[in-house]
């Protein structure tokens, strides 16, 4: 007839937090639904796939890129079988990051669909 003590109340469950995408640390935490990494102010959100797919995309400047981010080219990359370059300056919205060598997937505007290496942009 004792009284059960509601002791559930007190446990949370162990949070997998994947280590940071940017520096590896393990001492990220949740915050607000996003999941934040204490030692370089990286923030993700789960949501993203980002972390799922292991895709870490940098610019040439070494920051990460994500999908919708928007970037500029930063010098004249010719492109094959078209008659002119890619022209450094180049402002290139909503890019997709994809796998391979070739890691942004995006559309410029006179080539259409295009597929650009990250270290030829940078965010912008
Ligand atoms: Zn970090």
């Amino acid at each position: 007839m004792g009284r059960v003590m509601e002791i559930n109340l007190y446990l949370h469950p162990m949070q997998n937090i994947p280590p940071c995408p940017s520096c590896k640390s393990l001492y990220a935490y949740e915050m607000e639904a996003k999941l934040l990494c204490p030692e370089c102010g990286f923030e993700w959100t789960p949501e993203t796939g980002f972390v799922e797919k292991g895709l870490q995309v940098k610019d040439s400047n070494g920051n990460l890129l994500a999908d919708g981010d928007s970037v500029v080219v930063i010098k004249d990359l010719p492109v094959k079988g078209a008659p002119k370059s890619i022209k450094g300056g180049t402002k290139v919205k909503n890019i997709r990051l994809a796998e391979g060598d070739h890691n942004i997937d995006c559309k410029i505007d006179g080539f259409g669909s295009m597929a650009l290496k990250s270290e030829f942009v940078r965010k912008g």
